[in-house]
């Protein structure tokens, strides 16, 4: 069945799908983008995530594309258009087409919208939340403003592809002081030995994720305290459970670190509690 993405205004078939080789977005990484997972027929938090679009955009000084009411519409569309029941949506703004030039395009320039979406074996992610994931460390190497979820992304695109060659799946940045702040498309979560939920606060140094902002009510609900702070690697080496979220992972346990067990090795039962449990606190906009 042919793909369809919906570019500027138009459906089109997806392997033809093209934008101008001027888009601010391909010759700057000028623009912003969010992933929301479509699970069960439901897009996952949508609300929340075109939220956190309108403080990317804000903060960008970039227009929305289309009015925020109509968002929601187009991401169905695209969505039902490709049959996904599970899987994701992604969407992209940028500020638009321009001669290029560092400044900004002349005032009404129009941004960009790009929305596709694209389906999931809900059985593969199962099967690796069962085996739980590895991770790795690298050096932060980011800017400071990581808050904004723009299309920049080339330094998490090099720390995901060390991890993959070093077996992992994914890559945690460490800032100057030993600290975790994230994940290369995820927020870090640690348990300690009381069972608390441990994760840096959202401030500039992460992206404030909205599967951890939902996993805030997940804990309230499950009855588990959550400490927002900093911690170290070897905190995390040392703790009871380590763990990742993204839209797309939900809750994965992580049972190694640059190669050494997160405790026995194998995943939390608080983690898979959280995971289990997502589903029924998070927000599900019929698709
Ligand atoms: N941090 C980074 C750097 C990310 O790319 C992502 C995933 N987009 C996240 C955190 C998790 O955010 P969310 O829960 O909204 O998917």
């Amino acid at each position: 069945m042919p793909r369809i993405a919906y570019v500027n205004g138009r459906y089109v078939a997806h392997a033809d799908a093209a934008v101008h080789i001027e888009d601010r977005g391909y010759q700057f990484a000028d623009g912003v983008y969010e992933v929301c997972e479509v699970a069960r027929g439901f897009i996952v938090d949508m609300p929340r995530h075109l939220g956190r679009l309108g403080r990317s955009l804000s903060e960008l000084s970039i227009a929305w594309p289309v009015s925020r009411g109509v968002m929601p519409l187009l991401m169905r569309e695209v969505v039902r258009r490709n049959h996904v029941t599970t899987g994701l949506v992604y969407l992209q703004v940028t500020r638009g087409v321009a001669s290029r030039d560092f400044l900004f395009p002349p005032a009404g320039t129009p941004s960009s919208l790009v929305i596709t979406a694209r389906k999931a074996d809900p059985a593969a992610q199962a099967k690796r939340a069962a085996a739980g994931i590895r991770i790795i460390t690298v050096p932060e190497n980011r800017w400071d403003r990581v808050d904004i979820k723009s299309v920049g992304l080339l330094p998490n695109v090099l720390a995901k592809q060390k991890a993959k060659e070093a077996g992992a799946q994914e890559a945690w940045f460490v800032d100057a002081d030993g600290m975790v702040t994230e994940g290369g498309s995820s927020n870090a979560w640690i348990i300690t030995m009381d069972g608390v939920l441990v994760t840096r606060p959202a401030e500039h140094g992460i992206l404030r994720g909205i599967t951890r902002t939902t996993l805030f009510d997940v804990a309230a609900k499950l009855g588990l305290r959550i400490e927002e702070r900093h911690f170290s690697v070897a905190e995390a080496k040392a703790a009871r459970e380590a763990f990742i979220s993204s839209a797309t992972t939900i809750a994965m346990p992580v049972v190694a670190i640059d190669g050494d067990p997160v405790a026995n090795g194998h995943p939390g039962s608080v983690t898979l509690s959280l995971r289990q449990a997502f589903f029924d606190v998070a927000e599900k906009s019929p698709a």
